[in-house]
């Protein structure tokens, strides 16, 4: 028989979307005429993506890029590499990078760097959580949603091992990573 560990809730399905739609009214104020692209970071981001674009009534763009991940490790690797990349020219445009849960820094630093290098007009960073506690680079975080200690967590698109991806709140994993 299989055990399933222990699920604890961090933060409830009602306080994301309070926090989902706060993030869009300021990120709506500060693109309302600049025709955003929403860059969201899978597999992680993307129910975080799609609950924030429904919030924003403003002309967007929508699309995603595909980032070397922890795999089935709760310890990140340190490298990050492109699995797939935007399939779009990001020259001259607004990018609004939307990330999970930013935590060594090491994943968005690097992606916010690579656009760069493309010639936008301007790349900012949109994060649900920051774990501060176990940066490793310094990353600006131009939206965030919550400040958490450094726990392990899951749900709202978040994975352990490819599970959980589809639980609405945020929750605690309490069983110790296999890695
Ligand atoms: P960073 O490069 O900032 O260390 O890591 C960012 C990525 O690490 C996130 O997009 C997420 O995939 C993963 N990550 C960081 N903390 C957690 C966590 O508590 N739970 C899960 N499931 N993934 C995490």
């Amino acid at each position: 028989m299989v055990t399933e560990p222990e699920l604890e809730v961090l933060i409830s399905k009602r306080k994301i979307a309070a926090a989902v739609r706060r993030l869009a009214a300021e990120i709506q104020v500060d693109y309302r005429d600049k025709y955003p692209l929403i860059v969201g970071i899978l597999k992680g981001s993307f129910v975080f993506v799609s609950d924030l674009v429904r919030c924003l009534d403003i002309p967007l763009q929508v699309d995603f890029i595909r980032l070397s991940s922890y795999g089935s490790c709760t310890e990140s690797a340190g490298k990050v590499t492109v699995i797939n990349d935007l399939p779009v020219h990001i020259q001259g445009r607004h990018v609004l990078v939307v990330e999970d849960i930013i935590d060594t820094g090491l994943t968005t630093s690097f992606l916010c760097d690579y656009l760069r290098q493309q010639g936008p007009a301007s790349v900012k960073l949109c994060s649900l959580i920051d774990k501060p506690s176990r940066r490793i680079v310094p990353v600006k975080i131009d939206y965030l949603g919550f400040t958490v200690p450094n726990l392990f967590i899951v749900g709202y698109g978040i994975d352990y091992d490819e599970k959980y991806r589809n639980l609405p709140d945020i929750c605690i994993i309490k069983e110790e990573g296999k890695c």
